[in-house]
């Protein structure tokens, strides 16, 4: 089975910080996503609230995070996790891709917004609906 120091759970901002972090501390890191990388920055329109960038699309500003984990040869696999487990006092990650052992494990697998299910929810995402008062609330 595979084996790695640390896996991280999740490629959003709070994953790719703890890749950053790990890797730089010269751990072997293993970065998980099931989806697209930034997380659900990437269903932000705009973005002016992060200190240092005065204006970025979620998916641009996703991308920098991206960027920022690749230049410490971060490892980014898409995989589904399905479950995390011990086994025989062993931390084992279950993805759609196979088992992994781990050292430590970081969840960062996020939250996702309620929604109203409404008519044009969906299709205004980032461009009038907003799940967030404080951030593209305005
Ligand atoms: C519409 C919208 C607008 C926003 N606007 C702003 C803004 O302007 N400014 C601001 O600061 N914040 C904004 N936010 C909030 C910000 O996006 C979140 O606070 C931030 O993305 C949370 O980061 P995270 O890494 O904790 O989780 P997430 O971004 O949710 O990332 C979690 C990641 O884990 C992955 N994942 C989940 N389960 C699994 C699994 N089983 N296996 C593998 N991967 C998995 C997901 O696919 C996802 O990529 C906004 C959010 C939304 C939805």
């Amino acid at each position: 089975m595979e084996k790695r120091e640390l896996v991280i759970i999740g490629a959003g901002p709070a994953g790719m910080t703890a890749a950053i972090y790990g890797r730089r501390s010269g751990l072997d890191v293993l970065l998980l996503e099931k989806g697209a990388t930034g997380g659900q920055i990437n269903i932000t329109d705009e973005i002016e609230n992060w200190p240092g960038v005065q204006h970025a699309t979620g998916p641009e500003l996703g991308n920098m995070f991206r960027e920022h984990a690749l230049k410490f040869n971060t490892e980014i696999r898409i995989a589904d996790v399905k479950k995390v487990e011990l086994r025989d006092g062993k931390k084992i990650v279950v993805t759609d891709k196979g088992d992994i052992e781990a050292e430590a494990i970081v969840v960062a697998t996020g939250a996702h917004f309620r929604r109203l299910g409404c008519e044009g929810e969906a299709e205004h995402i980032g461009q009038g609906v907003s799940f967030c008062a404080v951030c593209d609330g305005a």
